[in-house]
């Protein structure tokens, strides 16, 4: 058994890690969020960084000690600036909602309009949905997709800028399995002089990696997490234009947040340096790949997908014609190792908490080597445990199934 310095302090702790370790080892992670961060990205989120206060940003510090400091938080500014075509970066929010939070707080005044995705068409919580603190100091708008083919309906949400005049245009989703025209919401922002922030949480990877079109060229704010498909540490990321820097600065700190945490600012300069390489586009185009293709696979089996498909590394089942909530589903899979989310689909008659969706996403078992090959491997899966959700037997036997494949593929970093 390896040990951990762990250990020897805290056995229960340190059992439960290790647990983890072997799961996210023998399991497909298909959640869409998800992914496998690099053993130098892990390295450097475990460093001695944790150690060091540094409120402020580099050469205006309010404490001592920043020598070293500085130097990481600036080169990751840059990396991300360079990496993104960005004028300004600022790499401190704690997350992605604080992110999103430190633009509203840049960008708006208190009871100011937005217009962005709701939930459950596949926006984000903190797009102003009524529970968060973006949907109690704003007035948030909402638009959605299309009923026929489940696409943004650009129609409406022009309609409802010129009918609302927002201060602010949110794009950017969750669970949103097309490309995002970043290009046809800046044209309306313009149209009604709004300002538009694109959150590209989910798809930062792709847009680093040459595959989904990048939104920085578009919007006065481009708001992320750090570990999704772009496989750094957990954070957030403010990219912006040169006029809003001040601003985003000051709203990330002292607006919203205290000390940044200099360990995760380390390792989002390590994984935008990873970021950057030949290889990491390989891995964004083998992303979507993936995804296509086990689409397709999910298609050949009668699998209802919102919007017919994906462009990008996530697809959303709609299992309302195999007669399966999307809760019992997601965990018939689990039960085979297989690991994924339930999800609302638009227009959903089901509630959120058992709603008639799954979630999957590619990023994950990309970063693990996966192949097409293996994604209609899982597609047909998919298809035997949602066809006999309460097989026990079954699923324990298609697990072992799964284990042998991902006994196969190595997870990085672990
Ligand atoms: C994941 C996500 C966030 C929030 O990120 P956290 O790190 O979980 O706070 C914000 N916006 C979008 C679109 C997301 O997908």
């Amino acid at each position: 058994m390896e040990t951990s310095p762990i250990d020897a302090v805290d056995p229960e702790i340190a059992g439960l890690v290790r647990s983890e370790a072997a799961r996210q080892r023998g399991v497909l992670r298909l959640i869409a969020s998800e992914n496998y961060a690099s053993a130098a990205v892990l390295a450097a989120t475990g460093s001695c960084l944790t150690n060091k206060y540094s409120e402020g940003y580099p050469g205006k510090r309010y404490y001592g000690g920043q020598v070293f400091v500085d130097q990481i938080e600036r080169i990751a500014c840059a990396r991300a600036c360079s990496l993104f075509g960005a004028d300004h970066a600022n790499v401190q929010p704690y997350s992605g909602s604080p992110a999103n939070l430190a633009a509203y707080l840049a960008l708006l005044q208190p009871g100011d309009t937005m217009l962005s995705m709701s939930l459950p068409h596949g926006g984000h919580l903190t797009h102003g949905w009524k529970v968060t603190a973006s949907g109690t100091y704003y007035r948030a708008v909402q638009y959605g997709v299309r009923k026929d083919d489940q696409r943004i309906d650009f129609d409406q949400v022009a309609a409802l800028a010129h009918e609302h005049k927002p201060k602010l245009i949110v794009c950017g989703a969750s669970a949103y399995p097309r490309v995002i025209d970043f290009a046809r919401f800046a044209e309306i922002a313009q149209e009604v002089g709004a300002l538009l922030l694109a959150d590209m949480a989910h798809i930062a990877g792709l847009v680093a990696g040459g595959a989904h079109p990048s939104p920085v060229p578009y919007a006065d704010v481009v708001s992320t997490t750090t570990h999704k498909t772009l496989r750094g540490p957990r954070g957030g990321m403010l990219l912006c234009k040169a006029e809003h820097a001040k601003a985003i600065d000051r709203a990330v700190f002292p607006g919203l947040q205290g000390g940044p945490h200099d360990h995760t600012t380390a390792a989002i300069a390590v994984a935008l340096a990873e970021a950057a390489t030949p290889g990491f586009r390989d891995y964004a185009a083998a992303v979507v790949a993936n995804a296509a293709a086990l689409a397709e696979g999910l298609l050949s089996h009668g699998f209802d997908l919102v919007s017919g498909g994906t462009d990008n590394h996530l697809i959303l089942i709609d299992l309302t014609n195999k007669g399966v909530s999307g809760k019992v589903a997601a965990k018939a899979l689990e039960a085979a190792d297989i690991v994924c989310n339930a999800n609302s689909v638009p227009f959903d008659p089901r509630k959120p908490f058992d709603p008639s969706g799954v979630r999957l996403g590619t990023a994950a078992v990309t970063s693990r080597g996966l192949g097409t090959d293996a994604m209609r491997q899982i597609a047909d899966w998919i298809a035997t445990i949602v066809a006999a959700p309460g097989a026990a037997n079954l699923h324990a036997h298609l697990g072992e199934a799964v284990r042998a494949l991902t006994a196969q593929h190595p997870a990085p970093g672990l």
